[in-house]
């Protein structure tokens, strides 16, 4: 063999004798194949072999049935990001012609994906209030094929009653698909409370460290599962071996980091409904807040997301007093190990009417810093916004 034919052949080694705590990361385009009769009968090799790398590798599958395993699911398909995951769980599943229903406080991003494209495919989408039953039953049709539940909602925080809402669209012969993305599995099993298929945004908790996107589709039945994946296949998409691996890294984790972030943002949760500036703290692990009961009968624990509501007078200060913080950063895409605060303007993204509801919110999430820290951190808004609202007072 020449030089240049042994740069491209690599020796073949013994793996005898090794083995890892981590998972390899494999990386492949081209799965190569032992002889020209099993390239030929590559297409036999799907749904879980491998045939091509845009389907996955050892280290994809490694994710898949880690998923699939924590949601109690059949099969996992794994997605660029959170959204895409939404997107396809939707468009995979539904045809022109057919309805789709969506909680008022969803996602924003997918609300405008309802909108701008859904509708343009000619799947119409109406917006059900997530907190009445009444309201859903009102707006599903015959053409009603999918019922999303996200919960706690987006910014709002409004926790759903999940059962009766899987039970009602399961009469009408609707599917249940649902964004888990706040509880993640271990504090929400979607499927045992009768989902069909559960979203989650690997980019937050799961992957932990504000540095990966990702999402997954966990389905309930196996078959819907491959239906999504030979969807994912035509349109193109799969996910990077490499970012697997981090998302892989990041789940040994994510149990003691959800423990850590609900305890710490429930203490401060606490001592912010106690400020004179907060007029609502939307919490679902809070005695008394909105959602409180539900959360309490469904979920296994809390995740370290919350929302608060200033008082109108104080919230027309809130950009300047953000700039003062140290530890908070400021930024939309939370579960990582920093804390996050994010101004949130809903006026745009609801479309029921929600009479004497504030339209801007204090979204936080807390991370891995010294609660001390972040404590502080909150004092000064609070001290900043009384500050700045009294000297305006007096001004007036
Ligand atoms: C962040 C988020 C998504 C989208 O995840 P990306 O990976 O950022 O696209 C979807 N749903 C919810 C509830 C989220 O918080």
């Amino acid at each position: 063999m020449r030089d240049q034919t042994c740069c491209v052949k690599v020796p073949a080694i013994s793996e005898d004798g090794f083995a890892s705590l981590a998972i390899a990361t494999h990386r492949a385009s081209t799965i190569p194949f032992p002889d020209a009769t099993a390239y030929q009968n590559r297409a036999s090799r799907a749904p879980d072999g491998y045939s091509y790398g845009l389907a996955g590798t050892p280290t994809t599958r490694a994710l898949e049935a880690q998923i699939s395993a924590l949601e109690g699911g059949a099969r996992t398909a794994l997605l660029p990001s959170g959204q895409g995951a939404v997107m396809i769980a939707i468009l995979a599943l539904l045809s022109r012609g057919e309805q789709l229903l969506l909680p008022d406080s969803v996602y924003p991003p997918a609300r405008q994906l309802a909108v701008q494209d859904l509708a343009r495919y000619g799947i119409e989408t109406s917006f059900y209030d997530p907190c009445s039953i009444t309201d859903l039953a009102s707006k599903i049709t015959p053409a009603t094929r999918m019922v999303w539940i996200e919960s706690p909602g987006s910014t709002t925080m409004e926790v759903q009653d999940f059962r009766a809402i899987a039970d009602l669209a399961h009469t009408n012969r609707a599917l249940v698909g649902c964004d888990n993305t706040w509880a993640t599995p271990l504090n929400f099993k979607p499927i045992q409370h009768g989902a069909d298929l559960v979203v989650e945004a690997l980019t937050k908790y799961f992957a932990g460290h504000s540095d990966v996107l990702m999402g997954s589709i966990t389905t309930a039945d196996g078959q819907v599962g491959v239906r999504i994946k030979q969807t994912m296949s035509r349109f193109g998409l799969g996910v990077s071996p490499d970012d697997c691996a981090l998302v892989l890294r990041g789940i040994q984790t994510m149990h003691v980091r959800l423990r850590h972030v609900a305890a710490v943002s429930l203490r401060l949760a606490e001592w912010l409904a106690r400020q004179p500036v907060v007029t609502q703290v939307l919490h679902p692990a809070l005695p008394g807040a909105p959602g409180h009961e539900l959360w309490r009968r469904d979920f296994l624990g809390a995740s370290g997301v919350f929302s608060l509501v200033l008082k109108p007078e104080a919230a027309a200060h809130l950009n300047p007093a953000l700039d003062k913080l140290r530890t908070f950063a400021i930024g939309a895409s939370w579960g990582g190990t920093h804390s996050l605060l994010a101004p949130m303007d809903v006026a745009t993204s609801r479309s029921l009417p929600r009479p004497g509801a504030p339209t801007t919110y204090l979204r936080v999430s807390i991370g891995l810093e010294a609660e001390e820290d972040l404590l502080a951190d909150l004092e000064t808004l609070c001290a900043e916004l009384t500050r700045r609202t009294s000297a305006e007072t007096e001004a007036g």
